[in-house]
């Protein structure tokens, strides 16, 4: 049996990010995956400027290396497409250079990104790593939680747990009490291909809000070599209530709308077509109780208008971390004391997850989403406000009041 303070279960970018921020703060960990890296996971595989901006708070050198790393596409904005095909570019600065400002949105496929976070972890002498052990059953007793795969072949002792081990986590479910709701959850696919045609020549992420897939999307992702993520998403409710095989939609989408049809002509599909769950934050849930936090997908915190989750799992990945150091040096790990831990998240992504919640309810109705696309093709300043969204915390928080909207639609 090992003993540790923190073990933390999955090392996606949740429990990667987590375990890294225990190491800088001096603490030990023992992580654990069920898979062996590098492995691929189904995403969109963007990353948003929130992931580099939170591991540069870890520690600047693994930003750095992010930067360096070859396999990923610098990104410089966001093509949004509304169901009536307008199309919106937002960078996200404004007035960007790419020779002088750093890049701050990428698109890295899962399986290079996730092993890059791993090869962090093998760099820290606190961190120690277990790979292929599928961590099965958790048993809490007086002084910690005991955690074992079924076999029992690895026994871990700890006085925390760190639960990071995605959207079908049994932790989540069996102790924490959190269960799909199809209205709060949606499906995603994903499959790569070569040869899209019509590519922004800055690298944007494209977003087209098809009028049968409301709030839902198809997106194209460009990634190194000319390849690019294709996929979509769609609420589960919408899913079941119209009966929708998603990978079907996709591939017929692509073949008989015309647009597409013109632009995948000659591309072809270098993947497997993949689908996965995505946990999305639209309503406050508790992420915590006695010795255990939750984190990324398994504390259901994927942004419900943009899909993102991977800068939520960091960020949450990170607060756990240092929650588990107030723990640490209290000798308290009750729920009442980790209740610290959900008021942090909801402090910072609470404002962000409520207002996409109700840009995911306002983007249902085609005609509203048309007319506010109109709006902004026509409006600089809301474009421009819209790139420093992504990169200024505090503009985000003035977009959850109505009057900000209304100043910035009239006054023109
Ligand atoms: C189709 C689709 C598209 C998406 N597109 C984007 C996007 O473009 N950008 C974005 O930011 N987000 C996107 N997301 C969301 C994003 O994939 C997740 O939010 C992100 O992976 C969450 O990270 P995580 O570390 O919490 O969980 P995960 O990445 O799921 O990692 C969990 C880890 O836990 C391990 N694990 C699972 N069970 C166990 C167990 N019992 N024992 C031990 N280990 C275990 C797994 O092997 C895995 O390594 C998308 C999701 C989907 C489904």
């Amino acid at each position: 049996m090992i003993t540790t303070s923190v073990c933390i279960i999955g090392a996606g970018p949740g429990g990667a990010t987590a375990a890294l921020q225990l190491d800088r703060l001096g603490i030990p960990c023992v992580i654990v995956d069920k898979a062996v890296f590098p492995r691929d996971k189904v995403c969109g595989d963007g990353l948003s400027g929130k992931v580099i901006t939170g591991l540069e708070k870890i520690d600047k050198g693994i930003a750095e290396r992010l930067r360096q790393f070859v396999e990923k596409e610098n990104s410089w904005g966001v093509t949004f497409v509304s169901p009536g095909r307008q199309s919106m570019d937002v960078p996200y600065r404004p007035n960007y250079s790419k020779t002088t400002d750093a890049p701050i949105g990428f698109v890295c496929k899962r399986i290079h990104f996730d092993n890059f976070m791993v090869d962090e972890l093998k760099r820290c002498e606190n961190i120690r790593l277990f790979e292929g052990v599928s961590i099965d059953k958790y048993v809490q007793e007086e002084d910690g939680y005991l955690v074992s795969d079924a076999a029992g072949t690895l026994v871990v002792k700890a006085q925390l747990l760190i639960v990071a081990n995605g959207a079908h986590s049994s932790f989540t479910r069996e102790v924490a009490g959190i269960r799909m709701e199809p209205k709060y959850y949606a499906a995603g696919i994903r499959a790569y291909y070569k040869g899209v045609k019509g590519m922004h020549a800055d690298s944007f992420i494209e977003l087209h809000f098809l009028k049968n897939l409301l709030p839902g999307y198809l997106w194209i992702f460009p990634l190194p070599d000319g390849e690019a993520n294709v996929g979509m998403d769609m609420l589960s409710d919408a899913v079941r209530d119209r009966k929708i095989n998603l990978k079907t939609l996709l591939t017929d989408t692509l073949k008989q709308d015309p647009i597409f049809a013109e632009r995948f002509r000659d591309a072809e599909m270098t993947s497997s077509l993949d689908g996965y769950g995505l946990p999305l934050g639209s309503k406050k849930r508790q992420l915590s109780g006695n010795r255990y936090m939750l984190v990324g997908d398994a504390a259901f915190l994927i942004d419900p208008f943009t899909g993102e989750g991977i800068g939520n799992a960091v960020y949450t990945g990170t607060i756990a971390a240092k929650q588990a150091a107030t723990c640490l040096s209290a000798n308290d790990f009750s729920a009442g004391t980790l209740a610290a831990y959900d008021e942090s998240v909801y402090r910072v992504l609470g404002p962000e997850l409520k207002l996409s919640y109700k840009l995911q309810q306002l983007v249902k109705y085609p005609k509203l989403f048309n007319w506010l696309m109109k709006m902004g093709m026509k409006n600089k300043q809301l474009r421009d406000v819209i790139s420093s969204m992504f990169y200024e915390v505090d503009l985000r928080k003035k977009l959850t009041r109505p009057s900000f909207y209304f100043k910035l639609l009239f006054n023109r």
